[in-house]
């Protein structure tokens, strides 16, 4: 109750004269920088405290996905932070979306996965391109927390090549006629709705994508398996199959030809999402080998007193802080408006690299006691491979940041 009102009050606060944008902006310690942003930053710190840490392992082993602390979570306002509130969100801007992403992420990656899918890959791309009577029916339940989306994209035949889609849509009628399969889907057992981008025509390649709501109960839809993962074994993925699939014509979201852009757009944002999945792991893994250097002893005295490890905690506060200041330069560039892809992959790709690199350096920090379930190092760094493949691989940010950098250096 007393985080719900603190929830309430941040979007009394934020939305009365817009101090968090400014504040990060300006500050060079974004986080920190608004009385608001050190409240939301608490309040998900300590749910994630209470809620998700001390269940985290059970959730992971179980491969339960964690329904309860979802629907807290939307009362939280949690569920579409970014979203104004007139349309169910929080009305927030994206900093405060990674600074909470972060802390809940620190506590359960799986459930940061769950909620980023819902921020970034299907409330955004609503509330971006979808008309009043779209948002009042597929944005303002699902930014609210009452229900749950996810975004198909990446297909069994292609990934990293978006743009080579071959699920189809065609019009009947009143009615888009979907056929195909999405690969890989976060949240497909648990959502209640698609975005889905299927080729309305193949002649004109990724200029014949379009975008669609799709909902989970329409006819001709089924999700596959659930897929048995490395990490982030709490969260739900798996096929999206669509045989003859009917939806109303008005579920087209943006305009027919658009979906290329919907699709792009959504992944840059959808990738603050995903460096600041990374930065909670990164974080987690820095604390935990932090602690635990301080209580092991070894040749009479704690590891944390040899230098060798001290450079090894040194290197992973480093990347840590690094991560921070790129992922929230990229969501503080986002909620002005301004160009954002360049800062969007490097934060993803720093944050992805920082998270793998901390994880891998806990469990040796830890010893043999970084390699079994009784701590979570081992289950870290299974979770932190996954932000270097989705939302684009590191070899796609790494292409991305090229594409932008050769276009500013230009000749
Ligand atoms: C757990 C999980 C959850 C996911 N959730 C979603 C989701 O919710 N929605 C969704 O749409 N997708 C989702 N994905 C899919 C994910 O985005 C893709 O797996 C990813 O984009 C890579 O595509 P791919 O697997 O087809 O690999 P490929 O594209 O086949 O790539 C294989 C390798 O080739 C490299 N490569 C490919 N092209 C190039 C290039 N041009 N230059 C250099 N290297 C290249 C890649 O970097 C990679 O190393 C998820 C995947 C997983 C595993």
């Amino acid at each position: 109750m007393m985080m719900r009102r603190a929830a309430t009050a941040l979007r009394r606060e934020a939305l009365r004269d817009g101090r968090l944008l400014r504040g990060v902006c300006t500050s060079p310690s974004p986080s920190d920088s608004t009385e608001e942003m050190s409240i939301l930053k608490k309040m998900c710190r300590d749910f994630a405290d209470e809620h998700l840490r001390p269940i985290a392992g059970e959730l992971d082993r179980e491969h339960r996905f964690p329904a309860e602390q979802i629907a807290q979570m939307g009362q939280l306002g949690l569920m579409g932070i970014a979203i104004p509130m007139e349309w169910g969100g929080t009305g927030m801007d994206y900093v405060a979306y990674a600074v909470a992403m972060e802390e809940i992420s620190r506590g359960c990656a799986s459930t940061g996965v769950i909620m980023s899918v819902n921020n970034s890959l299907y409330c955004d791309p609503v509330y971006r391109y979808g008309s009043d009577e779209q948002k009042k029916e597929w944005l303002t339940p699902f930014a609210d927390g009452s229900r749950l989306g996810c975004f198909g994209l990446s297909e069994p035949g292609n990934g990293s090549d978006a743009a080579a889609a071959s699920t189809t849509a065609r019009r009947e009628g009143d009615e888009w006629v979907l056929n195909g399969t999405k690969a890989w889907i976060t949240n497909a057992h648990d959502a209640h709705a698609a975005i889905v981008i299927a080729t309305t025509d193949k002649s004109l390649k990724h200029k014949g994508l379009s975008a669609f709501i799709v909902p989970t109960d329409a006819r001709g839809f089924s999700v596959g398996k659930k897929e048995d993962k490395l990490g982030i074994r709490a969260s739900s993925t798996g096929n999206l199959i669509m045989e003859e699939c009917r939806i109303p014509a008005s579920h087209l979201l943006g305009k027919e030809g658009e979906g290329f852009k919907v699709g792009m757009t959504t992944l840059d944002g959808g990738r603050i999402g995903i460096a600041a999945q990374a930065l909670g792991i990164a974080q987690a893994s820095l604390e935990c080998a932090v602690e635990y250097a301080q209580v092991r002893k070894a040749f009479d005295a704690p590891i944390s007193k040899l230098q060798a490890v001290q450079f090894k905690l040194a290197d992973m506060a480093l990347r840590v802080e690094a991560a921070r200041l790129l992922t929230h330069r990229a969501a503080a560039l986002k909620s002005a408006a301004q160009p954002y892809t360049k800062e969007a992959a490097m934060a993803k790709l720093a944050a992805s690299e920082a998270a793998t690199a901390n994880a891998h350096a806990a469990i040796q920090v830890l010893g043999g006691m970084g390699y079994v379930t009784d701590m979570p190092a081992e289950r870290f760094y299974r979770d932190a491979r996954i932000t270097e493949i989705y939302e684009g691989t590191s070899e796609i940010q790494r292409l991305v940041i090229a594409g932008q950098v050769l276009k500013e250096y230009a000749m």
